[in-house]
């Protein structure tokens, strides 16, 4: 019998020369060959593997329930491998409607020179997606980010791997803002699941990475063969450093959660708030799949406070423990606006959010605290 998510997630093996309990950090370029072409291990540089990274690789893989998954330097060098390995030239790329910022601006300033479109479409609408995808040249994917950062905005990935399939379109699904504790996109139907491991997976806001898991074995490859090609290669640190954090990831979660709801709850409530963006709400449009796709709803809440832009940025300036960062998923609270920072490459486009919304990345610290500094903010 398989075991649970948590018990999978602690899982690395041992080190089988020292017997240390946590692998150790291979700082190595490359290895030393016992003759030419005979590697110990199938290590022969740094560039193509190292220990460390096959180790956070497989732990990663048994989470989202891959026969593969990849590791990255970032999420962006993910992203762009991803889509590398998957779309070709006269392709193009169906974007949901609100999308990270940094995958609209690879695409819009980096790949369109290569002959790779894009096109927005509404996912929620799966009507929109099936003429979408009907109409898609060869060579096309679908991005799907969800939740979305940061409209909270939900696809409903079954459903959508369902039509993509008939037409041979593969799902490509951004599952970092749920974490593949909350979220499983593979048992889905995607074709493939990429994570910012910058975020919930590393936790505690102090390494950057990215990873692609999938079943399909040729994709894994190409995946791979680009990886070392492109010299997408995350370090040894970094990638211990993530499966470290990934060790708490449903502990962090479970706590991320409960602590959002309180937030959302409570600004639904305030005075000054006039819209709470939160999947755990009842009346969100997104409630209901959230429930259905999702374990939780996850720690992210966005929200407009009234009195427009301006009161969004003196909230920004107003908090103690919401610190004004961008980034998300670490352990402690950080607080943004999106339009001007995480978001800004959309400005002017309609992928841009409304410029006076606040997201907040909600952290481990206790709810009453959290809630009482969001309350003095707000003024
Ligand atoms: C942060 C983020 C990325 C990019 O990841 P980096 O690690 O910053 O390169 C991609 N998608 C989403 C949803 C993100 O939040």
């Amino acid at each position: 019998m398989a075991y649970g998510f948590n018990t999978r997630a602690l899982r690395v093996p041992h080190d089988p020369l020292t017997g240390s309990v946590v692998p150790p950090i291979h700082q190595t370029s490359t290895y030393v060959q016992d003759a030419v072409g005979t590697l110990r291990g199938g290590y022969e540089y740094s560039r193509v593997a190292n220990p460390t990274r096959t180790a956070l690789q497989d732990q990663l893989a048994s989470l989202e329930g891959a026969a593969h998954a990849y590791a990255f330097p970032s999420g962006l060098s993910a992203t762009d491998v991803l889509l590398r390995a998957v779309v070709r030239p006269g392709g193009r790329v169906l974007l949901p409607d609100d999308v990270y910022g940094g995958t609209y601006r690879l695409l819009d300033k980096v790949h369109a020179g290569t002959g790779i479109g894009y096109a927005v479409v509404n996912q929620r609408d799966l009507d929109a997606v099936a003429a979408a995808v009907a109409q898609a040249p060869a060579g096309s994917a679908l991005w799907l980010e969800t939740p979305t950062n940061p409209m909270m905005r939900v696809a409903d990935i079954a459903a959508i791997a369902e039509l993509a399939a008939g037409h041979g379109v593969a799902v490509l699904v951004d599952s970092t803002m749920a974490s593949p504790y909350l979220q499983q996109p593979l048992a889905l139907g995607a074709t493939a699941v990429l994570h910012s491991s910058t975020k919930y997976l590393a936790g505690h806001s102090d390494v950057l990475g990215g990873v692609v898991a999938t079943n399909d074995d040729a994709l894994a490859e190409q995946l791979g063969f680009l990886a070392n090609a492109v010299g997408a290669a995350p370090g040894p640190m970094d990638a211990w450093l993530i499966s470290r954090g990934v060790k708490t990831l449903g502990v962090r979660m479970d706590r991320h959660c409960a602590n959002a709801r309180a937030v959302a709850q409570m600004l639904l409530d305030h005075p000054r708030v006039e819209q709470v963006h939160y999947l755990g709400l009842p009346d969100d449009p997104g409630h209901e799949l959230a429930a259905r796709q999702m374990r939780d709803f996850g720690g992210m809440v966005s929200f407009r406070p009234a009195g427009g832009a301006q009161a969004a940025a003196n909230v920004a300036k107003s908090t103690e423990l919401f610190t004004l960062a961008e980034s998300l998923g670490g352990v402690e609270s950080l607080l943004c606006v999106p339009a001007q920072m995480t978001h800004a490459s959309a400005q002017g486009t309609e992928l841009a959010p409304p410029d006076d919304l606040v997201r907040l990345s909600v952290g481990i610290e206790d709810a009453d605290d959290l809630l009482a500094d969001l309350d003095r903010a707000l003024g």
